[in-house]
């Protein structure tokens, strides 16, 4: 054992075997042991989690990831799988005894096909989700999912995380863009399934295993990903109510009467108050405030296609007599049509600056999720007085951001060691309760762990121990994350 002093990190014997020899075999970007240069890629993006490791293997081809993924086996050396880092529950980050090393894919940013014919792009796991934008925009294609962390996150990571993000409601998660899989398996194995193949009927579907496996059980070096039309045409509207019940009545007419629409977010009145308080620039898009709000996006993708504006007008007059809604202002611009934009994407910061709260990133069934939204934010306030419960984000998918802060005036870090958790516990109770999910899109990563099994159905733990040990015995992949310790200490036992 030797001391890494500057990241006060214990090097392995088998650690440093492996780093001498990928620096031997791949050169000298293929490893970095700098600490300065890895310091940035062992914390998570909010900060919570501080993890160590020695060093970053970067491999540039598929090849390389497997070599190295066969010799970490060889020498008993754990691999925390990395793209962007943006992790929202410390997925990325490594243990902190820094017994793993990171295996950073950002080098692999290369397209490798883009078909027309096929409406398919291949990119390597490193690619970034703005230049994956950026390509099939060039090509006059879209890829048709988007999130907050577009400039950092990578397509392993959206693989792996099975992400979401503002236009699930027409196009899906990953799950549904995903048409094949490359990737390298724990025991050192290449899955080669990036044919796009309609039809495959031989048993189990790995491309589903691999995508949401938080790199658990193999590393994707690839993904043959769906395109579809470019947007030729949109229309963006704010529109102002009294309940989240009329917000899916009005999302029921709208899909009643076209399949334009891509977003649907709801707002309540008091996270739209924080942003107008501490986000420089923005206003409320109505004359007065509501208790709910929506913002609606929906898209032609043909010149042919009916004009995203007509629609919008129409359905929202139909719904306006109806009686769903009080107020509605449809963007005249694209200026606004962004500003109404920001507004969506400045909650998660607005929420920062009024202080201390603790996030759940749930679903539940849509027809449920009105009710949900309200008596759950009630229950809190009733259960942990001082607190506020608010709720906001993609109720066509039946999938919210369940803020709860914290009593005006708390301890942030007692708050957070004393309260956070009982919150925390009481909002994923009312959500099991409910039949619904306590991670909606960001996954279980090293945050939700001990939650998920706490409550996990038992068939629900037993196949993910299963496979898990099935596919990755030695633990080498990600440890840490996702998977509950008791499937290691189970198989000790048994
Ligand atoms: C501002 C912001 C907004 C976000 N908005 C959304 C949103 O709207 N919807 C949503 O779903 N998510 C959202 N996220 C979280 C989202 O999950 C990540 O942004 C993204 O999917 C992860 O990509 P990444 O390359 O950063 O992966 P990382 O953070 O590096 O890794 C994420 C997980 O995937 C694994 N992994 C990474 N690369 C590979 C690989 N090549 N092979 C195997 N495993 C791998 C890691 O081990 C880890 O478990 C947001 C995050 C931020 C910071």
């Amino acid at each position: 054992m030797e001391r890494n002093n500057a990241s006060e990190t214990t090097v392995t014997p088998g650690q440093a075997q492996l780093v001498e020899e990928v620096l031997a075999r791949f050169g000298k970007a293929a490893a970095i042991v700098d600490p300065d240069m890895i310091a940035p890629w062992i914390r998570d993006w909010r900060g919570r989690y501080w993890g160590a490791a020695p060093a970053i293997l970067a491999p540039e081809n598929t090849a390389e990831v497997e070599a190295i993924v066969i010799r970490a086996g060889e020498l008993g050396v754990p691999l925390v799988p990395q793209g962007g880092n943006t992790s929202m529950v410390g997925g990325a980050t490594p243990p902190a005894d820094g017994s793993a090393l990171i295996l950073s894919l950002r080098r692999m940013k290369r397209i490798r096909e883009l078909s027309l014919e096929d409406n398919k792009v291949v990119a390597e796991a490193g690619v970034i989700l703005d230049d994956l934008h950026a390509a099939a925009d060039a090509a006059g294609r879209r890829f048709p999912l988007s999130l907050g962390a577009r400039g950092s996150a990578t397509v392993g990571g959206l693989v792996s995380t099975n992400a979401g993000g503002t236009q699930v409601l027409r196009f899906g998660t990953m799950r549904r863009l995903v048409a094949g899989i490359e990737a390298v398996l724990p025991n050192g194995q290449v899955y080669h399934g990036l044919s796009a193949l309609k039809k495959d009927n031989r048993g189990y579907d790995f491309n589903q295993l691999l995508i949401g496996g938080e790199g658990t059980l193999g590393v994707v070096t690839a993904a043959t990903l769906e395109l579809v039309p470019a947007v030729t045409d949109r229309c963006v509207a704010w529109v102002g109510m009294s309940s989240p019940e009329e917000a899916l009545r009005l999302l029921r007419v709208f899909e009643a009467e076209t399949t334009q629409v891509e977003s649907f977010e709801i707002v309540p009145e008091d996270s739209l108050s924080l942003v107008l308080k501490h986000i420089p620039g923005t206003r409320n898009p109505l004359s007065r405030l509501h208790p709910w709000n929506v913002l609606i996006e929906a898209c032609a993708t043909s010149p042919i296609a009916e004009s995203p504006r007509t629609v919008m007008e129409r359905v929202l007059a139909a719904g306006f007599d109806d009686g769903l809604f009080d107020d509605a202002a449809i963007a005249t611009s694209e200026a606004q049509a962004n500003d109404f934009w920001r507004i969506r994407e400045s909650l998660s910061e607005a929420e920062k600056a009024r202080g201390p709260a603790t996030q759940h990133d749930i679903s539940v069934a849509i027809n449920l999720m009105p009710k949900f939204m309200v008596e759950a934010a009630a229950e809190l306030a009733a259960r942990f007085p001082g607190t506020e419960a608010s709720a906001f984000g993609h109720l066509g998918d039946g999938n919210v951001h369940f803020h709860v802060r914290a009593p005006v005036g708390a301890d942030p870090a007692k708050w957070y060691a004393e309260q956070a958790p009982l919150v925390t516990a009481y909002v994923h109770d009312l959500v099991v309760a409910s039949g619904g999910s306590i991670s909606a899109e960001h996954g279980i990563g090293q945050m939700k762990r001990e939650e998920l099994e706490r409550l996990g159905p038992p068939a629900r733990l037993s196949m993910l121990s299963a496979i898990k040990r099935a596919m990755d015995p030695a633990q080498l992949f990600n440890p840490g994350k996702l998977v509950p310790d008791w499937t290691y200490n189970d198989q000790a036992n048994s």
